[in-house]
Order: structure tokens, then C-alpha cells, then sequence
């Protein structure tokens, strides 16, 4: 050979050389854009699939499968090259821990060099463990409110108030929780709420700003909202009303150190409470008597406990000051050392501009009298599943009602919005 052509094959040689090092240049960077890409969509579907249900009930990071490869392809769509053909193998997705293993083939990196055509099937395996710290957990905080409220099944509860007559009562931060017994936080007794719906026996709340479902049983809920069309004339926010009388007497007594005092904060002008159980017996009572023309008149529900003892005390001193036994009989008749009212079970009603056997909150025994109101009102009350009281004509209460909050929490403990004693 001549040394002429040795120089023609180097120079042949070098261009091929060139040629070989682009061709390996521009797969390997294709490819490692597509490693990237591939593996931030996974971490990202992975997130997108995350249980936060499951995450809130057992503290374990759990992704669903469906929602991963959905995600997964979606995203991979958006950030694939249209003109090249990608085949999309999910080689094992497990949902926890949550672990992926996905390929991704393309084959349209075809070339031809000297009529030899050579094609590069490019193949991209991701194997991914997804692990959540808190930090990622608190971005996706919506999506657990989201969750949080997905169960209600009834929302004409929705915007109104509730509050706890009972101790620690757990608030559950999603629905299923409420089957497992599962909670991180409780309600405390008298502190408002509001209400998003219900499901069965559970209310969806929003407590201290955050979404959970608590039992409905233990709850009071404010009348003014679930039954707007009474009336209400609260007497211990205005100025307590309670006097004594008996035959002989020209007009009924005060109570020296009672009457006329404001008992309850202000806080009771806008929430009347009432357990969640009785106030839907009495909403009933009262589409009776709206039914019939009358409108009820509310002037006492709950009542608390060291209210109650504060009265009971007035009346013992007056009891001890005038001979009231042999007059009224038992102090114990009109005040126990605990009432239906301290559990948010009982209620002081009239109709409206009718007139009963006595005044409301009259100690007397013409307060156990009746007339053709007092009956009308009994008829209502009781058909409501209320039962009346003998030495008071107007105050009804609701013995299972009582039991069950009383299961849970004394009279003594619940004692929110007292004043002035
Ligand atoms: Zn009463």
C-alpha cells in the first residue's frame, strides 16, 4: 500500500472516531435528562398518592396504587418528547412502605452510518422508597382538612355551634378515626365551636381552627341556631327573677341577694345552650305548638352548677330568716344540690303571652298547679318525649339526657359562664 493511502485511512479513521463520540454525546445527555425527569415525577406521584387518612390514623406513610400510576403518567406526559415513543413498565409499586419500581424504554435514537442502521433502546429504571418528613406533611395540610370533612353525610347542622358538657372529649382528626378510638386532642367543657355537619352519631367540628369529628351525645348545641323561631328572655342574663310567695301574701317576696342579679356572662346572650339529644325533643315540642299557633318562650336551659348552690343558699337563708317549710315545704322542692339544668337537660318555658298557674320562677305551691295553658304546654313538652315536673309548671327535663352526660362528667364540673357568684 502506498504510503498516500495510510495518510486517506487516518484521515477516514479521525472523522469516524468524531462521529462515534457525538453519537455517545447525545445519548448520554438524553439520558440523563430523562433519569432526572423520571425520577422527580416519581418522588412527586409518590406524594400526590400519599394516604393522608391512613397517615393521621396509624402515623404510617401509605400511598395508593391506582392514584400513583395515575399521577405518575399524567405528569410523565406532560414533561415527555412528543416525537419519541416511550414504553412505561411499573415493575412493582408497593403501597407501604411505599416503594416503586418503574421503567421507561424509548427506541426511536435510530442511526445510520454507512447504510449500517443502528438503533439505541434507551432504558430507564427508577427504584424509589418514599419517606415524608414533617415538614412535607404540613405543606399538604389542605389536603387533610379536605379529608377531614369528606364524610359528612347531613350538613344542616352546617355553620351552627355546639360546645362540650363533657370532660376531654376526644376530637377525632378524620371519620374512620372515630371507629378505631384513635384521637390526638379533646375539646374542653364550654368552649365554642362551630359545626360543618354530621355523620351518624358525630359532628365534623372546626376546634381551635382545625377540622375533626367529635360525639354528637356529649355535645350542647346553640338553641338560638337550631331552633331560631322561639323566643328568649334569659332572665339570669338580664337580672334573675326568682321570688317567694304563699296564700296571704300580697305579692310574692324577693330573694334578698338574687333577685335582680345578673348571673351569666355575656356570653349566653348569643348561646343558649342545650345537650345536642334534648334540643331535638324540643324542637319538636315546639313544631307542636307553632302548629297550633303558639310560640314558646325560653327562660332558662342550662344553669351552672355553682349558680344553682349560689340560689339554693339565698333560699335556705330565707327559709331559716321566715317559717317557709310549713308553707312551701322542702327547700329541696325548688333547689337539689344538682339539676337537670346543670347538665344542659331541662328548660324553663311558657307560651308566649299566655298566662300559667304562677309567675315563671316562682317558689310557691300554686306553681304546681295547673291551668288550660300549663296543659296545652305539658301536651306539647311530654308528646315530645319531655317529662314535666309536678312542682313547677313550666320546667321540663330529660332524665336519659342527664344519665348521659352525668356518665361522663359532675354537675360541679360543668360550670362555665357563671358571674356575680
Ligand atoms: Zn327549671
Amino acid at each position: 500500500m502506498k504510503e498516500a493511502y495510510w495518510g486517506y485511512w487516518l484521515v477516514v479513521l479521525g472523522i469516524f472516531v468524531v462521529v462515534i463520540m457525538l453519537l455517545i454525546q447525545n445519548v448520554t445527555s438524553n439520558n440523563s435528562e430523562d433519569y432526572h425527569t423520571v425520577k422527580q415525577i416519581s418522588e412527586a406521584a409518590m406524594i400526590d398518592a400519599v394516604d393522608y387518612a391512613y397517615y393521621r390514623e396509624y402515623g404510617e406513610v401509605k400511598i395508593n396504587k391506582e392514584k400513583f400510576v395515575e399521577s405518575f403518567l399524567r405528569r410523565f406526559a406532560e414533561a415527555a418528547n412528543l416525537t419519541t415513543e416511550y414504553t412505561v413498565t411499573f415493575t412493582g409499586v408497593y403501597e407501604a412502605p411505599p416503594k416503586v419500581s418503574v421503567e421507561i424504554t424509548s427506541n426511536t435514537n435510530t442511526y445510520v452510518i454507512s447504510s449500517d442502521s443502528e438503533s439505541f433502546d434507551i432504558a430507564n429504571r427508577i427504584d424509589a422508597i418514599l419517606e415524608l418528613n414533617n415538614r412535607d406533611l404540613g405543606n399538604n395540610a389542605q389536603a387533610m382538612a379536605v379529608n377531614c370533612n369528606s364524610n359528612l353525610a347531613d350538613t344542616s347542622l352546617q355553620g351552627m355551634h355546639g360546645l362540650s358538657m363533657i370532660t376531654n372529649a376526644p376530637i377525632y382528626d378524620a371519620f374512620e378515626n372515630t371507629r378505631t378510638g384513635v384521637s390526638t386532642r379533646s375539646a374542653e367543657i364550654g368552649k365554642v365551636f362551630t359545626i360543618n355537619g354530621s355523620n351518624g352519631d358525630y359532628w365534623s367540628i372546626e376546634y381551635n381552627g382545625s377540622c375533626g369529628w367529635i360525639e354528637s351525645k356529649y355535645m350542647a348545641i346553640n338553641l338560638k341556631d337550631y331552633i331560631p323561631n322561639m323566643e328568649y328572655n334569659i332572665t339570669n342574663l338580664s337580672g334573675n327573677t326568682d321570688r317567694v310567695y304563699y296564700d296571704g301574701l300580697a305579692a310574692p317576696l324577693d330573694v334578698p341577694g338574687a333577685t335582680g342579679v345578673k348571673f351569666y356572662s355575656s356570653e349566653y346572650s348569643s348561646f343558649v345552650p342545650a345537650v345536642y339529644s334534648f334540643a331535638q325533643k324540643l324542637k319538636n315540642a315546639n313544631t307542636s305548638a307553632r302548629n297550633a299557633g303558639d310560640t314558646l318562650v325560653v327562660y332558662d336551659v342550662y344553669r351552672p352548677n355553682s349558680v344553682s348552690l349560689f340560689e339554693r343558699d339565698r333560699i335556705q337563708e330565707m327559709y331559716n330568716s321566715y317559717p317557709l317549710q310549713d308553707r312551701l315545704g322542702s327547700i329541696g322542692n325548688y333547689y337539689a344540690s344538682e339539676s337537670s339544668h346543670n347538665y344542659g337537660c331541662a328548660i324553663d318555658i311558657a307560651i308566649k303571652n299566655q298566662t300559667g298557674p304562677s309567675p315563671i320562677n316562682e317558689m310557691s305551691l300554686r306553681a304546681g298547679n295547673s291551668n288550660a295553658v300549663s296543659n296545652r304546654l305539658k301536651g306539647y313538652m311530654s308528646s315530645a318525649g319531655l317529662s314535666p315536673y309536678d312542682g313547677e309548671w313550666y320546667h321540663f327535663s330529660d332524665s336519659s339526657c342527664r344519665n348521659t352526660i352525668k356518665s361522663k362528667t359532675n354537675a360541679s364540673q360543668i360550670n362555665f359562664w357563671a358571674i356575680n357568684v
